[in-house]
């Protein structure tokens, strides 16, 4: 594997934050200040405003509204800062190295933001047909559905019929586009 490339050594520490979400985005800001180098890295190259992800699940909002590049949010901040779209793989603690799937590279200071997966609770079958909210991709997918089934809706007589139509439970299967 090779070391993450144009992301020179110099005598100031390193400090690598993985994850570009709130926490991931404030720290690096402010660690700039500190005078050490910051690598901040995320497997995407955006970074999502969570608390809207309901408007564009119900199609209020854009998602390009709620998403903003990662580089252009740390393009203006002067020092020695980089950006690198990558997934961490692995810690190596004992070298001080992180690997990633564009390769490794050394840490003086590691912070891990990487955020939570959602949480079914143990329930097996929420876990297996509910739609979750944890990225911009899945309110589309979640709009997506929604408009699907409401058009549809149009085509059922009854408010029963269409009321069933939109709670019948394989409907949200999740990795179901065409039912
Ligand atoms: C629908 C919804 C509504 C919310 N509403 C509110 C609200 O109203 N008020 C409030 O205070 N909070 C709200 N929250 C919670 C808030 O958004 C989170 O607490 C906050 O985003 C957590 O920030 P974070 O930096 O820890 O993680 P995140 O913002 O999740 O960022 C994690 C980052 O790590 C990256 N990442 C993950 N794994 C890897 C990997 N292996 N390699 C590289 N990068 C990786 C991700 O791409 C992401 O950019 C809401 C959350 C959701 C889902």
């Amino acid at each position: 594997m090779q070391s993450i490339a144009n992301i020179h050594r110099s005598e100031k520490k390193r400090l690598v934050i993985i994850g570009g979400g709130f926490a991931g985005m404030r720290l690096a800001k402010r660690s700039l200040k500190s005078g050490m180098q910051v690598v901040v890295i995320d497997k995407n190259n955006y970074h999502q405003f969570q608390p809207l992800f309901y408007q564009v699940a119900t199609a209020g909002l854009e998602p390009s509204s709620i998403s903003f590049p990662l580089r252009k949010v740390f393009h203006r901040q002067k020092g020695d800062i980089h950006f690198r779209m990558a997934a961490l793989k692995k810690v190596n603690k004992d070298e001080n190295i992180i690997e990633t799937d564009i390769g490794y590279l050394e840490y003086d200071y590691l912070v891990i933001a990487t955020g939570v997966s959602t949480n079914y609770f143990g329930l097996e079958n929420i876990r297996k047909h509910a739609v979750p909210m944890k990225t911009v991709s899945e309110a589309i997918y979640l709009r997506n559905r929604l408009f699907i089934f409401l058009n549809r809706m149009w085509n059922y007589i009854t408010y029963d019929q269409s009321l069933r139509l939109l709670i019948r439970p394989k409907i949200f299967r999740y990795n179901n586009m065409t039912e």
